[in-house]
């Protein structure tokens, strides 16, 4: 298969390049488009065929369930059989953004969406290329992200191309994504409600957009299931965001002391930090500020790979709130240094 790509104005993309995307998609075709997150790789979320060709494009194992992206709140209600109060309030606040809700499923929604569960993970994407696609459409699209199974999440084209090249119909390329990190993924089917994966949007703003009316719940200990169960939430599994170069982690700069450097080592220092006396031959990262380091982690991590270098040294941000999500995706990146 010949993958295509088109780019695409990421404000005021034309009219036949979503027109184009989605003939592919209502053809079963695979699409891959930006989301304010990561790069999604798009089907027809209501056709079976269609989506079981998402899981054989990135060889993602079946339990592993996939988000639904969807056009509003009118639409998300069709797919789910039960839409609490919480689930109106939180998507009239975050909507469209980087909240996925998990919430019971309608008979609309096949099972190979869900990997066999009765829960479905619904959210709103933000810019107009993912809306424009969704409405012209017409219909919901399954969309995880557009990479290999257990490889780094795309936030730029070139990212998806070089992972999935022949693999998928059609790129739509409108830049770099705005985010860079995985949205929310919030558990509304129990209570407390859960955070099953960290996001841009934290627990204190859903606690606060709630006002009393649930408690959530930042469980990350009990996600992976019993043994021979179906784990709760597959993206909070280990080496799930893992970049292909060996990445080691440290908690602090003085650390920095137990590492022997190999020939070609990339240092990633995140939060502000004075570096010592160091390797000259270093390919060297830092970022000091929340945002910024979000909107560019993978990206950096998708460099190392490709400049193929030995190991990536990564100094943990600060364990603070701002810091929550970058720190949830290095653990699974990275293993902490021994000794
Ligand atoms: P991705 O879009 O590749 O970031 O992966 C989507 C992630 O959303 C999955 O790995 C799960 O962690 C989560 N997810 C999707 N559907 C469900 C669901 N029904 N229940 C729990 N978690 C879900
Ligand atoms: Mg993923």
């Amino acid at each position: 298969m010949k993958t295509r790509v088109i780019q695409v104005d990421p404000q005021q993309p034309s009219a036949s390049a979503l027109a184009d995307a989605a003939d592919v998609l209502s053809r079963r075709g695979l699409v891959a488009f930006a989301t304010e997150t990561v790069y999604g790789l798009g089907a027809l979320a209501t056709d079976p065929a269609a989506v079981d060709r998402i899981y054989h494009a990135k060889g993602r194992p079946p339990f592993n369930p996939l988000i639904v992206h969807v056009e509003g709140i009118t639409q998300a209600r069709q797919f789910t059989a039960v839409w609490p109060k919480a689930a109106d309030r939180l998507a009239g606040t975050f909507w469209p953004g980087p909240l996925t809700l998990v919430l019971n499923r309608s008979s609309l929604i096949p099972d190979i969406v869900t990997g066999g569960r009765e829960t479905v993970a619904l959210r709103v994407p933000l810019p107009p290329v993912a809306r424009g696609l969704i409405e012209r459409v017409g219909q919901p699209l399954a969309a995880p992200s557009a990479n290999r199974s257990n490889r780094l999440s795309p936030t730029r084209a070139e990212h998806v191309l070089s992972d999935l090249d022949g693999r998928i119909d059609l790129i739509l390329d409108s830049g770099p994504t705005s985010f860079g990190l995985e949205s929310t993924v919030l558990d509304l089917t129990g209570s407390p409600l859960r955070i099953l994966r960290p996001g841009p949007i934290g627990p204190e703003e859903i606690a606060q957009c709630l006002g009393g009316l649930d408690q959530v719940a930042s469980t990350r200990e009990d996600v992976a299931g019993p043994p021979g169960e179906l784990p709760a939430s597959p993206g909070m599994l280990n080496v799930h965001y893992a970049p292909r170069t060996p990445a080691l982690r440290v908690d602090a700069i003085e650390d920095l002391a137990k590492i022997s450097w190999p020939e070609k080592p990339a240092l990633l220092v995140l939060g502000p930090a004075a570096l010592p006396d160091l390797p000259d031959a270093l390919h060297l990262v830092e970022l000091p500020e929340p945002e910024a380091a979000g909107q560019r982690l993978y990206s950096i991590l998708h460099e190392c790979d490709a400049l193929y270098l030995d190991v990536i040294i990564i100094v943990m941000p600060p364990d603070q709130p701002e810091w929550r999500t970058i720190r949830d995706r290095l653990v699974r990146a990275a293993r902490p240094v021994a000794g």
